[in-house]
């Protein structure tokens, strides 16, 4: 790979069933150079807001985007408007986000009918997100056939896992039959992130153990020992493990015979309850943790349980993965969450001094964009606040694929 390759600029789309997520990024200097978001795709309120980086130019439009094919001619259309287009021999690949690679896709992989047919096999085990990711490729491969189109996959960066971690404590035939196993997601953003975190220490990856806490929306830890993942809190879906926005994560399974049995719940039901009505707004009926933290502060009992049911489930994952690790150098906070909840990163890591994890009040409270350590000076481990970026990984796992193929 060199910095003068004529080609070097990326566009990275992540799909979801009714939006398109954007960026175009310049590989030279990592820079962007623009992004944008379509949603509500196939409504009548159709929205897409584009940012020009270079120009610092915001535009938006509202209505009737038909479906992807529009939604990405739409975002075509804007790009050209600021002299960057798809056209452009500048444009090297087109990264996809893929949410699930099943064990088949242990890294980013060129697109071809084949890698088509399997990530659609994998639909029955990712309903939700592998149709759109798939959708998203189709289009773009329309729009620029001559172009390489390469799938990230969330679940890439887990496929090291041993089986002792990956596999459930099930009949081994029932689940190979069934694809039954626990993959885990957010890989990308564990991968960045553990990196970023051996940086931030002044290591090389393989020279440090971290745990990983992505605590967004949807939130997972993972292990990851000298650069290798070796467990991680999602599962076979993104349903397991810790407490998130909407999701409640561990469960006892039979929790769902009863529901059904004796709830009279049909099987939809169940699943919605558990994926979207449960975790922090299923507990207090917020699940944006500044609105909590709100209402924590105003005396609101329902949100200080939910809040604490939280904790005490991200505790349990610290704890557990420190036990996986044997030794662990640094515990990163990320996402949404965990870049910016001061209080969730104290509460979480508060008792755990017999660990050697403790974060200093006064780094904590400071407010950055940048990776940093929050931990006291001396601490036997770090406790960094490490912002995650999905897309300029996903950005640079794709050029470099392309440039090793040229
Ligand atoms: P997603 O999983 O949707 O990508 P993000 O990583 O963007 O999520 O995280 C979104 C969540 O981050 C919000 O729901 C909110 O709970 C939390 N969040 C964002 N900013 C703050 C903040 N300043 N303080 C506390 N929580 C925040």
């Amino acid at each position: 790979m060199s910095a003068t390759r004529a080609a070097h600029r990326v566009l990275v789309l992540n799909s979801g069933s009714s939006s398109v997520k954007y960026q175009l990024l310049d590989m030279r200097d990592a820079s962007r150079l623009a992004a944008g978001l379509v949603e509500r795709i196939g409504e009548q309120t159709s929205r897409l807001k584009h940012s020009c980086l270079a120009t610092g130019e915001t535009r938006e439009h509202t209505g009737p985007i038909a479906d992807h094919d529009a939604a990405l001619k739409a975002v075509a259309e804007e790009l050209t408007r600021d002299g960057l287009g798809l056209d452009s021999p500048e444009l090297a690949a087109i990264g996809h986000r893929v949410v699930h690679g099943g064990m088949f896709f242990t890294e980013p992989t060129v697109v071809d009918d084949e890698v088509l047919a399997e990530i659609e096999r994998l639909i029955p085990v990712a309903p939700l997100h592998n149709p759109a990711n798939l959708t998203g490729i189709r289009t773009a491969q329309a729009l620029r056939p001559d172009l390489p189109q390469v799938a990230v996959f969330d679940t890439a960066f887990h496929t090291t896992m041993p089986e002792s971690a990956a596999r459930y404590a099930i009949d081994p035939k029932t689940a190979d039959r069934h694809r039954i196993r626990r993959y885990g997601f957010h890989g990308t953003s564990h991968a960045y992130v553990s990196r970023e975190t051996a940086r931030l220490l002044g290591k090389d990856p393989s020279e440090v153990n971290v745990i990983v806490l992505h605590l967004g929306n949807g939130a997972s830890a993972s292990a990851v020992e000298k650069g290798r993942c070796v467990d991680t809190s999602m599962g076979m879906t993104p349903l397991e493990g810790l407490v998130m926005g909407t999701r409640s994560g561990d469960l006892d399974p039979a929790v769902i015979f009863h529901l059904a049995r004796v709830g009279g719940m049909s099987m939809d039901e169940i699943d919605t309850l558990l994926n979207k009505r449960s975790g922090l707004f299923g507990l207090c009926g917020d699940n944006d943790m500044r609105e909590i933290r709100r209402r924590i502060d105003e005396g609101d009992e329902e949100a200080a349980l939910a809040f604490d049911i939280y904790i005490h489930r991200l505790k349990k994952y610290i704890g557990a993965y420190y036990a996986v690790l044997g030794q662990v150098d640094a515990v990163a906070f990320t996402a949404g969450v965990g870049e910016n909840a001061a209080p969730v990163r104290e509460a979480a890591i508060s008792g755990l001094a017999g660990l050697g994890l403790a974060v200093d009040p006064e780094l904590n409270a400071v407010r950055a964009d940048r990776a940093r350590i929050v931990s006291p000076k001396g601490a036997r481990v770090a406790v960094a606040v490490v912002p995650t970026d999905e897309e300029l990984e996903i950005a640079t796992q794709t050029y470099a694929l392309v440039g090793k193929n040229n």
